[in-house]
């Protein structure tokens, strides 16, 4: 009997170390800024559509509220709203020492205070999985365990292909130092929406580009014999929409006699007063001028924007229907460059706001197509693939996702 119990608990052994060295999972998590839901369907993107076709395809990925780039890649990343997560815009005040948090500031961007979450790379580590970034939101931070344990300062001129060939040597790393999560990123798409719209040639030519890098990615994948390894989940953070000089609103006309701090132009204006005795009448002079424009009390935001909670968020918010801007200050069409081209910051429920979400690999089911899927559901996800609990207390619910892997 102890023999028979013995010869069992080894075979049990020997079946998990197998599990170990052949089903050790891999994910690669690409981010293409801006890259709008519809985007796929110019037939500029042969590589993506491949992936997409023998993966798993959704209609959409759902941002969080406010659509921008930061807020977004972070509630990717954590499975948390902006209000949970505290990276509520590209540029907001701390209150707390009255400095500016902008994306543009490199002491800002790698302060740890600013990431007031736990990043799945920190989650994967402490679970033992070595981790890599070529770039993403939050993976630069000046604290040592809570970065990916191979990362990159961002810098936007970092050519294209360096970046594909950086995923490509930490892979062909010794298994005990190869990371199994990376995380790589373009902004090429976002970029040229901003500047020309998202419908111009310019744009599709990024959209063409784009593609191209991913088509060197998988034969570099394949060349070094990891594609049918790979879990590839590819991304982006938010879509674009139109926008124009014809329709800027300005809130100077109704601001101008009260003192106030505003933070945002374009999409989303934040306003506080500099007398809280204000915050009343500005929201209900705003309300009554409302045209164009949604004007809300921090308490009383959308609920399913999840926007109310932090105290980064200023009282009042004005918010501009689809393809609006507002300006807080007199409009200068020759500084306007938030009213040109196209832009992304609006509602998360309207679909040009919408991304993209593709996945294929061994964990994820073969040519399936579902409908929107949200990004605070993604982290859950990546830890289910790694068969890991997910951070108790975060947004995103695996339920939404799982139906996505393989059995
Ligand atoms: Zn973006």
């Amino acid at each position: 009997m102890k023999k028979l119990k013995a010869l069992f608990i080894f075979i049990l052994l020997a079946s998990a170390l197998h599990a170990n060295t052949s089903e050790r999972p891999y994910v690669l998590l690409i981010s293409l800024d801006g890259f709008r839901w519809d985007y796929i369907d110019r037939g500029l993107s042969p590589n993506i559509e491949w992936i997409a076709e023998n993966g798993v395809e959704a209609l959409s990925l759902e941002p969080v509220f406010p659509t921008k780039t930061f807020p977004t890649h972070y509630s990717i990343v954590t499975g948390l709203h902006a209000e949970n997560h505290g990276m509520i815009s590209n540029s907001f005040i701390d209150w707390e020492t009255g400095e500016r948090f902008t994306l543009g500031n490199r002491e800002m961007v790698e302060n740890a205070k600013y990431y007031q979450a736990e990043a799945i790379w920190e989650t994967l580590r402490r679970n033992g999985i070595i981790t890599a970034s070529y770039f993403w939101v939050g993976s630069e931070i000046d604290i040592e365990y809570r970065r990916p344990h191979y990362y990159h300062r961002y810098d936007s001129s970092r050519p294209h292909l360096d970046r594909v060939e950086g995923i490509i040597e930490w892979l062909q790393l010794p298994e005990n130092e190869r990371p199994q999560f990376l995380t790589l990123y373009y902004s090429d798409v976002d970029s040229e929406g901003h500047r020309t719209g998202p419908y111009s040639d310019e744009l599709n030519a990024s959209i063409a580009l784009v593609d191209s890098i991913m088509g060197v990615l998988l034969d570099r994948l394949e060349d070094i014999d990891m594609l049918d390894q790979m879990n590839i989940i590819i991304v982006s953070d938010h879509g674009m929409t139109e926008v124009s000089h014809d329709r800027v609103i300005e809130l100077h006309h109704i601001l101008d006699d009260y003192d106030i701090v505003t933070d945002g132009v374009g999409p989303v204006t934040m306003i506080k007063p500099d007398n809280a005795d204000d915050i009343e009448p500005i929201y209900r002079r705003l309300k009554e001028k409302e045209e164009n424009y949604r004007v809300y009390l921090k308490e009383e935001m959308p609920t399913y924007w999840y926007y109310s909670a932090h105290p980064y968020i200023m009282p009042i918010l004005v918010v501009a229907d689809i393809g609006w801007s507002v300006s807080p200050w007199p409009y200068d069409p020759a500084r306007g460059y938030f009213a040109t081209g196209g832009n992304h910051g609006y509602d998360n429920k309207h679909i040009d706001m919408h991304g993209i979400f593709y996945a294929m690999g061994p964990a994820f089911k073969n040519g399936y197509r579902t409908g929107t899927v949200r990004s605070v559901d993604i982290y859950p996800l990546i830890m289910e693939i790694f068969g890991l609990q997910p951070r108790s207390g975060i947004d995103g619910n695996l339920e939404n996702m799982r139906f996505l892997l393989r059995e």
